[in-house]
Parts: C-alpha cells; sequence; structure tokens
C-alpha cells in the first residue's frame, strides 16, 4: 500500500512504525476470511483490510477521527486472526495500538463512554477495588434489566456470583524448591487475582512440584493490557514500568531464568514491553523482560512434565486469540494435556473469538453477546467433561454461557499429577463430569 507521511511526520517512532505496516499491506482480503467482526457485521469497515484504510486516512491526515472511524476501530476486538492469516506479515497490532492512542488524544467521546472508560480503567486493573466493585454489581444484578445503558446491564451480568477469598499465594515471596531447575518470576496480574486464586495456586504448585522455584516479585502487577487496548498509554506504561523494575530487580538479584504469565492476554502485552518503551529510558531493562516473558505452557514444556494421571477425559480445550495468535503458541497446551492424560477435542471454529477480548464484552456486548453463543455452540457439540482454557478472560466469557465446568489448562495438569481437584469443577450450576478422572 502506497503512503504519503512527510518527513516531518515519520519523526514520530508511531507513525514511522504505522508507516511501515501501511506499506506492507497488499489490499489482498485474506485477512476478512478469518475477522470476527466482518463475520458477523458484513462491513468492509468491520473487517482488518477497512480498518487499516480507516486508519491509514486518519493518520497521514492528521485528521480529528470522526465517530465512524472511532466506530469500527473500537468494534476491533485486537483477537489478531487477521496477523496469523495475513501472507504478507501485517503487524496490525502494532497498527490498531497505535491508532487507539491517538484516538484517546484527539477524540472527544460522549460523556458516557468517557465515564465508563474511566471507571474501567480505574477500577479493573486494581484487585481491591475489583473485588468492591464486584461485590457492588453482584447487589445490583437483580437490577440489571432496568439499566438504560446495555453496557451496564452487561457488567452487572457477568459479574461472577462468588467472589474468592484473597490468596496470600499472590503476595510478594519465593516458593523454594530442594531440587532447583531453574527459579522463574510468576506475574500474579490484577483482575484475575479477584475473580479466580486457583489459577495461580495451581501454577505454583505445578512449577514447583517439577523443579522451578518460583518467585513472586515485589512491585509487580497489572501488567497494563487492560488500559493498553484502551488506547490509556499514560496508565498503561505507569503499570508496565513498575513490572519492568520488580522484575529486573529480581533478574539483577536471584536471576531469573523467565517471567511465568498465565494470562495469555497479559503474555502478548509484556511479550511487547520492548516496541511499547523503545522511546523510553527504560528501553534496555523493557527488552530484557519481553526476551524471557514465556507462557506458562512454554515453562512447563521447558520443564518435561511427565505422564498424568487423567484417565481420557474429554477435554474440549479453547485456543485463547492472544496465545494462538498473539504469541503464537498453539500445541504446547494440547500437548501437555495429552501427556496428562486427558482426551483433547478441538471445536471447529477454533482460530475464533469467543468475544472476551480484555473490556471487549463489557464495551461492546451485543456483538460479544453473538460470538460468545457461537463459541459456546461449537465447544458444547464436543460434548466434554470439561473446557480448558489459557485466559481468565475466555474462562469468564465462555463459563457464563455453559453449564460445561470450564478451567484453566494448568489447573488441569496441576490435578493429573498430584494436586487436587479444581475447585470449579464441582461448582453449583455446572455439570460434574460423571467419568472417572483419574487412575
Ligand atoms: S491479508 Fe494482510 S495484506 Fe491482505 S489485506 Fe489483510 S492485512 Fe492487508
Ligand atoms: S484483530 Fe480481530 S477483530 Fe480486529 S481486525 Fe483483526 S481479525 Fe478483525
Amino acid at each position: 500500500m502506497q503512503t504519503t507521511f512527510t518527513p516531518e511526520q515519520l519523526q514520530d517512532s508511531g507513525t514511522a512504525r504505522a508507516n511501515q505496516i501501511l506499506r506492507t499491506c497488499v489490499h489482498c482480503g485474506f485477512c476478512t476470511a478469518t475477522c470476527p467482526t466482518y463475520q458477523i457485521l458484513g462491513d468492509e469497515l468491520d473487517s482488518p483490510r477497512g480498518r487499516i484504510y480507516l486508519i491509514k486516512d486518519m493518520l497521514e491526515n492528521e485528521r480529528k477521527p470522526d465517530a465512524k472511524t472511532v466506530k469500527h476501530i473500537d468494534r476491533c476486538l485486537s483477537c489478531l486472526a487477521c496477523m496469523t492469516t495475513c501472507p504478507s506479515g501485517v503487524h496490525y497490532m502494532h497498527l490498531v495500538d497505535h491508532a487507539r492512542a491517538y484516538i484517546e488524544k484527539n477524540y472527544d467521546r460522549p460523556w458516557s463512554d468517557r465515564a465508563l472508560r474511566w471507571i474501567l480503567a480505574q477500577v479493573l486493573p486494581y484487585p481491591m477495588r475489583f473485588r468492591l466493585a464486584l461485590l457492588g454489581a453482584k447487589i445490583g444484578r437483580p437490577f440489571a434489566r432496568f439499566m438504560p445503558d446495555p453496557r451496564l446491564r452487561a457488567m452487572l451480568e457477568m459479574a461472577p456470583r462468588t467472589i474468592p477469598p484473597v490468596s496470600r499465594n499472590d503476595d510478594p515471596q519465593t516458593f523454594a524448591v530442594a531440587d532447583k531447575k531453574m527459579r522463574v518470576a510468576l506475574m500474579t496480574g490484577c483482575a484475575q487475582k479477584a475473580l479466580n486464586t486457583d489459577i495461580n495456586d495451581a501454577t505454583i504448585r505445578l512449577l514447583t512440584r517439577f523443579g522451578a522455584e518460583v518467585v513472586v516479585a515485589k512491585g509487580a502487577g497489572c501488567c497494563g493490557a487492560l488500559t493498553h487496548h484502551m488506547g490509556k498509554e499514560k496508565e498503561s506504561h505507569a503499570a508496565a514500568a513498575a513490572n519492568i523494575r520488580a522484575w529486573v530487580r529480581e533478574m539483577d538479584q536471584g536471576g531469573l531464568d523467565a517471567i511465568v504469565i498465565n494470562t495469555s492476554g497479559c503474555g502478548t502485552t509484556v511479550k511487547d514491553y520492548g516496541h511499547m518503551f523503545r522511546d523510553d529510558p527504560l528501553a534496555a531493562d523493557a527488552a530484557r523482560v519481553a526476551a524471557i516473558a514465556m507462557d506458562v505452557s512454554e515453562v512447563l514444556m521447558k520443564l518435561d512434565l511427565p505422564a498424568g494421571a487423567a484417565k481420557g477425559t474429554k477435554v474440549a480445550y479453547h485456543a485463547a486469540c492472544s496465545l494462538q495468535h498473539g504469541q503464537k503458541i498453539k500445541t504446547y497446551p494440547k500437548d501437555l494435556l495429552k501427556k496428562a492424560g486427558f482426551t483433547v477435542l478441538e471445536p471447529a471454529d477454533s482460530h475464533l473469538c469467543c468475544g472476551s477480548a480484555g473490556t471487549y464484552n463489557l464495551m461492546q456486548p451485543e456483538i460479544s453477546k453473538q460470538l460468545k453463543a457461537r463459541k459456546v455452540k461449537t465447544l458444547e457439540a464436543l460434548v466434554p467433561d470439561i473446557i480448558a482454557a489459557g485466559n481468565i478472560g475466555c474462562m469468564m466469557q465462555i463459563g457464563s454461557g455453559t453449564g460445561v465446568p470450564i478451567v484453566h489448562t494448568v489447573e488441569l495438569l496441576d490435578w493429573a499429577t498430584g494436586g487436587p481437584q479444581p475447585p470449579a469443577l464441582s461448582a453449583p450450576g455446572k455439570t460434574v463430569p460423571a467419568v472417572p478422572i483419574l487412575r
């Protein structure tokens, strides 16, 4: 694609990167075939190619974003299916991230949008604030249908019925092991600590059982992804900078072989810290952190887990977009589950998003609901005993639409190798698997 940025415009590194990306697009339109919003809405402007044109026009002309452009960019899930499909290697993620930051700086959103986005940015990344909000949502849920704004309705409806107690495993500390094969830092995250403490608990048990000393670094918290995807650069960079400092301290003091992330949406962002901080004094440290950031499945493959005791239990594996498209990790979670003894099934539309996508299910509830319904249907068609995923957002989204219990992949691996049964398998409202699961 030809571009006409001036040399002055290209002084800005974000614009220069956008220019590089735009020039790799050859308008072939292959990406439209796998774009969930194009499949649902059928509008070229809700396809990757359409959005690329809108972004090009906005940036080249340094135009104040208009409502139409913002609507179509806001409707993008950032699922990155288009990046997997594109034969030309268009880095859509950096392009849309830059467009979102540009929109955030230059567009006057309606006050209700601004207020909602501000609340989400002030609440979700902070576990205690989020816990309080979840308690409020629990009380407000019976009144959801009276909410004038569908987004407020979605927020109340999506709130979980139970909120787990705080897990002290998420506090800064070191989980030492006798026969140490590696030393890793676990990113305990933000929203996940309020929504589901079983995932970090299972991750720590599993990693330490197989020889990884686990550190929860003091000062690390939210990865910044939630605000990054809203274009709120100041907030996302502040969160990411705190992590970089905390992990670099650990790297310099005790040494780290990996930074382990068990929420794939966060993993995609941490792996991109080098790009996010390219113009920042923290650039070198950010690159060091990004270089050792790994999804938990990558680390478990390195630890070479033994065969597990699961007895052919049918697990429908949901591939989170951030894992399969963002991090290009497609086989490790399935390989690990198979080795643990589970029978792994995959839905026909495994490349498509479930509609969770960070705050998307709250901000775009109508499209999100359609994607959820489709994903639940294809997963349930497999008649699984359990659904497994590697991202808390997908687990909440799919779990709210099915009676099949949904757990994180690490919970199943932990269980099959000596850990306790995942609590979600006997949660109220879920169908407890009838088959004998462990030998
Ligand atoms: S598939 Fe790639 S090159 Fe083709 S239109 Fe989409 S982004 Fe552009
Ligand atoms: S990120 Fe997903 S929703 Fe957005 S343009 Fe690409 S395929 Fe479509």
